[in-house]
């Protein structure tokens, strides 16, 4: 159960608050993002103290459901928040794509696909530094090299960035380089990884756990935005399903009901959905027609020879071709691609 307060309500009014919610024998959570305070109620049985705490002063309302997410909701905030990468807005109205490969594997592989992806209209890059594998034998990333070849094509590109961090310990060095820092579906529910993504400046890129719902997606989006950072997009990628036929199946209708449920952009990853190639393009289109806020899409020089997800990487030409077909979907649906 959550207590919102009443925006700048005094410190003794919340010393109150929590010294009644102690009382009762619970443990109270204080937390403050964008100015807004809430108060956690935590304890087997929390709901029988609502009406009471809901009639405390500095209390504005109490949210008595078992797994609220108030600061993402877009019942509290009907608006759509526009992240801000610099000039780039996700959730701005414009389809934004980050493109790049898998994982940054040396200077040529990346400079290679940034320069392309740039000219096709893509305005983010994308690049695994720290490359979560399911087998220890596989391309773990280059790892801090790898980060240093991601700033070096955003200053040669104008792309921005996004790579993904895998441990808190690594969150400060990953921010020092990046622009977006990805979690990625393994992580989605890593709850200290959520908490120190929250807790430093840059926008972050949430990827939709391969067995979450939608509703454990926003409660990990609300760890972040709990946690001090409001810069939160959504991206679904493709869930575990009996169908062997893609790597995942894509749940499009995660970005209706994404945008009914929260303010925050929705993004679409096809490729690790579909698995291979072939299809990616047609995935892509879909979500763009279903009202994505943008799409990551895997991109490689030479995806036979990708040291990950090669499968699924589209060559360079093929995103190029992919954008082209894009823009007409976009403009469908009034959502301009640059180009
Ligand atoms: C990735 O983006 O390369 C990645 C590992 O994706 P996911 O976390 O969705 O599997
Ligand atoms: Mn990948």
């Amino acid at each position: 159960m959550i207590a919102v307060l009443e925006r700048g309500c005094s410190v003794k009014v919340k010393a109150d608050i929590v010294r009644f919610i102690e009382g009762a024998g619970f443990r109270a959570q204080v937390s403050e993002a964008e100015g807004e305070n809430f108060i956690g109620v935590v304890g087997a049985g929390a709901e029988a103290l609502a009406e009471r705490l809901g009639a405390m002063p500095g209390v504005r309302e109490v949210h008595p459901a078992a797994a609220p997410y108030p600061l993402v909701s877009r019942r509290r905030h009907p608006e759509p928040t526009r992240v801000k990468v610099d000039e780039v807005i996700v959730g701005g109205g414009r389809l934004e794509v980050i493109a790049g490969p898998c994982a940054v594997e040396s200077r040529d592989q990346l400079m290679a696909v940034a320069t392309a992806v740039a000219a096709a209209g893509a305005r983010l890059l994308r690049g695994g530094a720290f490359k979560p594998r399911t087998s220890p034998y596989s391309f773990q990333g280059l790892g801090e090299e790898g980060l240093e070849l991601l700033a070096e094509a955003r200053a040669r590109t104008g792309l921005k960035v996004v790579t993904e961090v895998v441990a808190p310990e690594d969150v400060e060095l990953v921010a020092r380089h990046a622009d977006v820092l990805q979690i990625g579906a393994r992580n989605m529910q890593n709850f200290r990884l959520l908490s120190a993504v929250g807790g430093q400046p840059r926008a972050v890129l949430l990827k939709r756990g391969m067995m979450a719902t939608i509703e454990e997606l926003l409660l990990a989006a609300e760890y972040v935005v709990a946690a001090g950072n409001p810069r939160v997009i959504l991206c679904e990628r493709g869930i575990r399903t009996f169908e062997r036929e893609t790597r995942n199946t894509l749940d499009l209708s995660a970005v209706p009901a994404l945008r009914e449920k929260t303010h925050l952009p929705v993004i679409v990853d096809p490729s690790h959905a579909a698995g291979r190639r072939e299809i990616v393009p047609d995935l892509a289109r879909a979500a763009v027609a279903v009202g994505a806020d943008g799409l990551m899409v895997e991109v490689h020089p030479d995806p036979d020879r990708a040291l990950s997800d090669g499968r699924q990487s589209l060559t360079l030409e093929a995103f190029e071709k992919m954008m082209t077909e894009l823009a007409e979907v976009a403009r469908a649906v009034g959502r301009p691609l640059f180009r």
